[in-house]
């Protein structure tokens, strides 16, 4: 029997997939102390474990700071994460002291969670509620300008903001250091290795475990016309404008409509339903997808995993960086189309399409037999209690970044050599310009040697 705790950061896409695991390990005999907030503890309790509310270590934020939390600005997100860190502090020194844990399970980007199983010595295993990311799947993302300028103009604020944990004994290099996960971090992602993109690149510290999904139940599509189901996840789903487009596409179609539109928006925004919609603040969202034929969604890494396990295609409606890369790896596996054009007429066409066109089901399908035949909840739960693990050393990402050395040793030895010859035959007075070039050049030029290298060494470990 150990000792578990549980750690996870306030979002329901992120707590979802521990559930089911901390009932696994409780069934087991295992005691599990799960450090969470309110809102979930209903769900927490139903598992069997201890539920610990940290509601009252939540930093009092200003409204500035809320709206930045609301759009998923990232920068704000970290400085949150931190301060929730160093609020915890006392709290978790007494209890890391009290309950002496054999292992610590901790969300990804949960850094009290981490911290602290870095800082007291305690086996931790990762739970990754998105891909795992590294330096090559991290090339499915598609960040948006607004992403990126909060990514460069966040660095030295969370870098100061770092610096602030130092005296309590969490010694953290970068924020990068903090939030990605490493090959020799010991982490269970919810996926397939055959749905994560680049899974070569991930060392055998990592599971891919299948979705994990507290529902016993299998796809079920007998019904005289097609359910269509929408929601925009549980963060960011306060889009009355969206919603508005749906109903008048869909309403004269033979379609019946389920619309989970959360908790942040007064029902009454979405105006008198057609006879064939029905809107909820939440639904039971397994059992709707069991029966529907379609999921508008926006792409959020459950929502889609959870789809595809009960062999629903979606229509792909992306809003941040990591739900592009989602909606990316369905497009590849053929199981939905990308909502590029959001108008009403958009939304209608890419819907006819999904349901005219079989092989979007047969290839959600695919994926609903390939997320089936995973480890799944047992395999998490084995894999936790058996933390850390021992590797067998293949590193891809180590091996590459060698490689990459090299790269750019040779890349600006050669610009050099061509600049001073510019300069000597020709004129110095224009050299700047090879040197803006070549700046400019070598991200690209770097990525296309990065994953010409990145397939030789995958063929080779295959043979
Ligand atoms: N969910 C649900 N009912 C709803 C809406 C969402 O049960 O009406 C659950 C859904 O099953 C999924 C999670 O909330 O497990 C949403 O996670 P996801 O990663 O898709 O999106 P996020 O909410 O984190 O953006």
């Amino acid at each position: 029997m150990k000792k578990i705790a549980f750690f996870c950061i306030p979002a329901h896409g992120h707590t979802n997939p521990m559930l089911p695991i901390a009932s696994e390990l409780i069934k087991r005999g295992n005691e599990v102390r799960f450090y969470s907030f309110d809102e979930f503890k209903d769900k927490i309790v139903a598992t069997g474990a201890q539920f610990v509310s940290c509601d009252k270590y939540l930093p009092e934020i200003t409204e500035e700071e809320e709206k930045n939390l609301m759009n998923v600005n990232t920068t704000e997100m970290t400085i949150q994460d931190i301060r929730m860190t160093l609020k915890m502090n006392d709290f978790l020194e007494k209890e890391f002291s009290d309950f002496q844990f054999d292992v610590v399970y901790t969300d990804a980007v949960c850094f009290w969670g981490k911290l602290n199983a870095w800082k007291y010595n305690v086996p931790m295993v990762c739970s990754t509620s998105t891909f795992a990311f590294n330096q090559m799947s991290s090339k499915y993302m598609k960040m948006s300008k607004g992403e990126l300028a909060d990514m460069i103009f966040g660095l030295p604020k969370i870098s100061k903001e770092l610096k602030t944990l130092d005296p309590y004994g969490y010694h953290v290099k970068s924020a990068m250091k903090l939030v990605q996960n490493d090959n020799s971090t010991d982490t269970v992602v919810y996926t397939s290795r055959n749905f994560q993109p680049y899974a070569e690149s991930f060392s055998d510290r990592y599971i891919f475990v299948g979705p994990s999904v507290f529902s016993k139940l299998s796809p079920n599509k007998e019904k005289e016309r097609p359910i269509v189901y929408i929601s925009l996840g549980t963060v960011i789903n306060d889009r009355p404008d969206f919603y508005h487009k749906c109903i008048e596409a869909l309403s004269d179609m033979n379609v019946d409509v389920i619309i989970s539109y959360g908790k942040y928006m007064d029902k009454k925004l979405l105006g008198k339903l057609p006879d064939n919609f029905q809107a909820f603040s939440y639904v039971d969202q397994l059992e709707v997808l069991s029966r529907a034929d379609a999921f508008i969604t926006h792409c959020g890494m459950n929502s889609v995993s959870e789809s595809l396990y009960m062999s629903t295609p979606l229509i792909l409606y992306p809003q941040t960086n990591e739900q592009w890369a989602v909606a990316r790896r369905v497009e590849e596996n053929g199981a939905g189309v990308l909502l590029k054009d959001d108008s009403t007429q958009g939304i209608k066409d890419a819907l006819t399409e999904i349901l005219n066109n079989k092989k979007y089901a047969a290839c959600a399908n695919k994926c609903c037999m390939d997320f089936r035949s995973c480890s799944g909840v047992e395999g998490a739960a084995d894999f936790i209690e058996n933390a850390p693990h021992a590797s067998n050393g293949v590193d891809v990402i180590s091996q590459l970044n060698k490689g990459n050395k090299w790269f750019y040793l040779c890349y600006w030895f050669i610009v050099s050599a061509l600049i001073v010859l510019f300069g000597l035959l020709v004129s110095w007075g224009f050299v700047w310009i090879i040197g803006v070039c070549a700046g400019t050049l070598s991200y690209p030029i770097s990525n296309l040697f990065q994953k010409k290298r990145y397939n030789r060494i995958v063929e080779k470990l295959k043979h």
